[in-house]
């Protein structure tokens, strides 16, 4: 699917007439710790792809998996735990990796793919991120997996910057060659393939520069300062900041810096992000923002003490499932009011992310800048709760699509060599959105506490569940 994907957007650029001719470097990102398996004698079938067919007729067969697992995957629980024993612990697998085991990360991925279809990963050629994997489909050769989007795998030494012996061999045998070199995410890895020359008349010195992550490339797009919070309002939530050193923690993540792989972003993920919030537009909003955005207007800070959990899909921090409705004294209760609910699942949401981006040692006062990214970052009233409850101000840039704005000025960043600073100098200054309404620190300090105490119950009680 995703090499039809491929092959569909080039040929409706080309039918729109792109001058492919003209590009001089690209650059490009992938959602974050999904992984491709390339199937013994794949490598041959890139190098040699013939441009009277389209891709995916000549790569059918190129896969010794077929479905690639992807970050919602959260089967890998006990191989989290069998790579954590094998280094030593959560804290040293931290220590190493910038992350301790989590589910939807590459290794624990590999490692159950490596115990449960045996056959499938021995003629594995070569395991790609979804980022590196398309790096492939440009240059017609497996491309190399850049720092950053290595550090989301569980298998990074992010201070040496090379493979951790240890994590390799508890996931998978051979996996060293199964996975490559890995480059800076700045490092030019080649140049378009033969196949996109003559099937789509690139220019023959194109070149490609390492592809990334989704995250570490949206970082890039919103041109940073040293201690800007990024709050990034996609599929998935995440909170980002620049770092200069990195520190072993439990939740949360660090990642080698897109930017300057001297030094670190750190980064916390939340799945139940704008998918939860589109359900509750439909359910409580008759499918309208608009809508949507007038009850957030019309209800006040506080909700009136009611708090909702909203964890559709089962959340990363805490390991929790379900819809949970509070009123002022705690009492659960069955439902909310339209109004009500759709200010609570913003207010918890939020209330969560700042919560949780402290506990990764991101310091938020009110005169860090919010760089509010992503498809919600449209929406004014969601953005003056994130102010509200952070009590700082919000910033936008007009370009909502970070991580492709992150990809070319990547692209140009190792094109040039430059400074990135250099690179984003005509970057748009973000415009200043929403500054916290008066009374705001006070309603929401009283308000996260109150939420952790029963986001702690309802991850001990969960944690009880998934073990009866
Ligand atoms: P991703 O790249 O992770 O798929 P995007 O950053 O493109 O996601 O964001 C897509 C999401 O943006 C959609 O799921 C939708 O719910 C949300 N979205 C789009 N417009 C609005 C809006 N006006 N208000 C709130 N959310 C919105």
């Amino acid at each position: 699917m995703w090499v039809k994907a491929f092959d569909i957007l080039l040929d409706r650029m080309k039918e729109d007439g792109f001058p492919f001719n003209r590009l001089v470097c690209i650059s490009g990102a992938g959602q974050q710790h999904g992984s491709v398996y390339w199937k013994k004698g794949t490598k041959e079938v890139l190098k040699n792809l013939t441009e009277k067919a389209s891709l995916h007729e000549q790569l059918q067969n190129g896969f010794s998996i077929p479905d690639s697992p992807i970050w919602m995957d959260a089967s890998t629980t006990k191989n989290c735990r069998e790579l954590e024993d094998k280094v030593g612990g959560p804290l040293k697998l931290a220590e190493i990796t910038g992350s301790r085991g989590f589910e939807r990360y590459t290794g624990n991925q590999i490692m159950k793919i490596s115990q449960t279809r045996p056959s499938e990963y021995e003629i594995t050629e070569r395991i790609s991120l979804v980022s590196s994997f398309a790096a492939s489909l440009l240059i017609g050769d497996y491309a190399p997996i850049d720092l950053s989007d290595g550090s989301g795998m569980n298998l990074l030494d992010i201070t040496t910057k090379k493979w951790s012996p240890k994590c390799l061999q508890a996931c998978g045998s051979d996996l060293s060659s199964k996975l490559g070199d890995m480059v800076s995410s700045k490092q030019i890895i080649g140049s378009v393939s033969q196949f996109l020359i003559g099937r789509y008349n690139f220019n023959p010195s194109c070149k490609v520069v390492a592809f990334t992550g989704d995250n570490p490339a949206s970082l890039a797009g919103v041109a940073p300062k040293l201690g800007d919070a990024i709050i990034s309002l996609g599929s998935s939530d995440t909170v980002f900041s620049w770092l200069s050193r990195q520190t072993a923690e439990l939740e949360g993540h660090i990642f080698v810096n897109p930017i300057d792989s001297d030094t670190y972003m750190s980064l916390v993920c939340f799945k139940n992000g704008s998918l939860t919030r589109e359900r509750i537009k439909n359910e409580c909003a008759e499918g309208s923002w608009d809508k949507f955005s007038d009850y957030l207007k019309n209800t006040p800070m506080g909700n009136n003490g009611n708090i909702g959990i909203y964890f559709d899909v089962m959340e990363i921090q805490p390991l929790a499932q379900g819809i949970f409705h509070f009123n002022k004294s705690n009492e659960k209760v069955s439902s909310f009011p339209h109004d009500v609910e759709v200010r609570a699942v913003i207010e918890s949401q939020m209330i969560a992310r700042k919560m949780y981006m402290e506990m990764r040692g991101m310091h938020v006062g009110p005169d860090t800048r919010i760089l509010a990214t992503g498809g919600a970052s449209l929406n004014k009233a969601i953005l003056q709760v994130i102010s509200d409850v952070f009590g700082a101000p919000v910033f936008v840039s007009d370009i909502p699509n970070s991580a492709a704005l992150g990809s070319c000025y990547r692209a140009k960043h190792g094109l040039d060599g430059c400074e990135f600073t250099d690179v984003v100098r005509s970057h748009p200054q973000p415009e200043c959105v929403a500054v916290p309404a008066e009374g705001a620190r006070q309603i929401y300090k009283e308000m996260t506490v109150r939420y952790k105490a029963l986001e702690k119950t309802l991850a001990n009680n969960s944690r009880v569940d998934s073990r009866t």
